[in-house]
């Protein structure tokens, strides 16, 4: 197994569209950055890489690159999934942690989990949104996250490796009931003998 950590912060700014893990949302201002500014996919991106030491966010999309400007974000964690299957695991969960002041996350939380679940190819009910404010922090200005991942070892043929491991000794069986059969009704060999002989 393997665990990972990332976090991210960027700063709210006006006439930018705000989106948090992959999902627009309806808000004043969004989040400045190179990319499209999504705190949570590039904590999320930052804990994957981390968990298979392949670096971090900056090592694959430098924020200086054209080529990343505006990216959708989902981009970055695609290819954080690629380095974590490349290693030969697999996402056991994650969990994640939003720190802003508004929008408020809560009523959207569920569509929030569902979201990323989808973007990382896993079941919802292994994906934690939370949320917060920055109470005493003076960052009403500031969007964070912080995101934990854990990975398991991916067996090759997983689910069918077992069923085969389930099978062969049922198969094996099979074979010796199935030998036991053929002699049983195997044709009796009748000794030949040459009447002439037997005088
Ligand atoms: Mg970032």
């Amino acid at each position: 197994m393997r665990i990972g950590y990332g976090w991210d912060s960027h700063a709210f700014q006006a006439g930018v569209p705000l989106i948090l893990g992959g999902l627009p949302f309806d808000h004043p201002q969004g989040l400045a950055g190179h990319s499209d500014g999504d705190v949570l996919l590039h904590a999320l991106t930052d804990a994957l890489l981390g968990a298979v030491a392949a670096g971090d966010i900056g090592t694959f999309f430098p924020p200086g690159d054209p080529r990343w400007k505006n990216a959708d974000s989902a981009l970055f964690l695609q290819t954080a999934l690629e380095e974590v299957e490349h290693a030969g695991y697999k996402i056991s969960n994650v969990d994640t942690t939003l720190i802003l002041a508004a929008p408020k996350i809560g009523p959207v939380a569920e569509k929030l989990r569902e979201r990323v679940a989808e973007l990382l190819a896993i079941d919802p009910g292994c994906v934690g949104i939370k949320a917060k404010t920055p109470e005493g922090l003076h960052q009403d200005d500031v969007a964070v996250a912080h995101a934990v991942v854990l990975l398991e070892k991916f067996e090759e043929g997983g689910a069918l490796e077992q069923m085969a491991a389930v099978a062969e000794p049922q198969k094996q069986m099979d074979d010796v009931v199935r030998k036991l059969v053929d002699r049983t009704t195997e044709p009796v060999r009748k000794p030949v003998f040459n009447t002439d002989d037997i005088t």
